[in-house]
């Protein structure tokens, strides 16, 4: 893979630049660059790859959306996206596919010439983990349908014991040349679609594809500290690539699902603990539930609802960092209801004590409001 660079300044085109202009820039550039033009030459080889590797995405609208959006990791990581692998194509077959449809050809064989490698689309899948999964990791297997490499025809779509014959209407050369003007031209073979060979009994299990659907379990190992939405990559675990090219990858969406308990802010573990009133008044101690086990805290008298204690150490593992978050115990104070005869002749009693001491919140709010509505 050529490094990447911005691919409009790779062709040297705005980027709003139109098709035809793009077109017209990689021409000018792949002729100039090209290996046939330049044996033996590296810097223009790979100047050569950039190039074709921009037009590759630029000439496709689709394509060159994702890349305006999201970079060039938007067009490689994307599921489907045919990753460019090295162009091995003669300079005929440049011009071919260029400018094959100006002069009314190419379009329907498609761009699969021979000796072109496509890398296999990538796969996506979701997978559920526990929260607690999600903090300490996981060894998870799971079952999905994918495309592999056909085992009766090893990939060939020729039945067993047939192999697949020289095509006669391009003899195996996979491109049928002829000239125009000055130029050498050349169209991808429509009756073997490109391949130089034509399959004359198709292989039962892949009806002639090379590829058969499979059930495949995947083992992967989830990182502790794993988020939500994160995406986990195993590399060439996708579908079988296309004329020797390399398989393409699968990426695994982390659900994280919810607890009953606890939610997560960055690597902190929250949790709301209700507080009764009168241990929020007079201190005491609570069990606080934690990731692993419990622990006793101890709630310092007068402590007000939403106040937040911090256990250090007790949350997420850091991705990618060392240490761990900590657990955050919001004070959630909880007002009685309901209370019997008995209870209630206590509170009253209580208020009738109380004095600016007790509660200096709310004796300062009243001292506001008289000062505003004293008049
Ligand atoms: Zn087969
Ligand atoms: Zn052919």
């Amino acid at each position: 893979m050529a490094t990447t660079r911005d691919y409009y300044e790779v062709l040297g085109v705005g980027r709003g630049a139109a098709p035809e202009e793009i077109k017209k820039a990689y021409r000018r550039l792949a002729v100039q660059y090209h290996p046939d033009k330049n044996p033996g030459n590296k810097e223009a080889e790979e100047k050569f790859k950039t190039i074709s590797e921009a037009y590759e995405v630029l000439s496709d609208t689709d394509k060159r959306a994702k890349y305006d959006r999201f970079g060039a990791a938007g067009v490689r990581g994307a599921p489907g996206f045919e990753g460019f692998e090295g162009f091995s194509g003669s300079f005929e077959d440049l011009f071919g596919n260029v400018f094959g449809d100006i002069f009314g050809m190419g379009s329907a064989t498609g761009r699969r010439r021979r000796g072109e490698r496509f890398r296999g689309s990538d796969l996506q899948y979701s997978l559920t983990i526990s929260f607690e999964e999600s903090a300490f990791g996981a060894q998870k297997e799971f079952t999905i349908p994918k495309m592999e490499i056909c085992g009766e025809c090893r990939g060939s779509g020729a039945k067993a014991g047939t192999s697949p014959k020289t095509c006669p209407t391009c003899r195996g050369q996979g491109e049928i040349y002829f000239r125009q003007g000055f130029f050498s031209m050349s169209k991808s073979c429509s009756e073997c679609r490109g391949k130089g060979t034509i399959i004359v009994a198709f292989c039962g299990p892949c009806r002639g594809t090379g590829n058969v659907e499979v059930k495949r379990t995947i083992s992967v190992g989830i990182p502790p500290g794993v988020k939500e939405d994160q995406l986990l990559r195993l590399s060439r675990e996708g579908d079988p690539g296309r004329g020797g090219g390399s398989p393409g990858d699968l990426y695994i969406r982390i659900h994280v699902e919810t607890h009953p308990l606890f939610s997560r802010d960055g690597d902190d573990v929250v949790c709301d603990v209700p507080i009764g009133f009168v241990t929020a008044a007079l201190g005491g101690e609570i069990d606080v539930p934690m990731l692993t086990g419990k622990v006793k805290l101890k709630i310092p008298a007068g402590t007000q609802s939403g106040k937040i204690f911090r256990l250090r150490g007790k949350g997420f593992p850091r991705l990618d960092e060392t240490g761990k978050g900590d657990q955050l115990v919001r004070a959630e104070i909880e007002t009685p209801s309901r209370l019997t005869p008995r209870q209630k002749e206590i509170l009253k009693e209580f208020e009738q004590e109380a004095n600016g001491k007790a509660m200096p919140r709310l004796t300062g709010f009243m001292e506001k409001l008289k000062g505003i509505f004293s008049d």
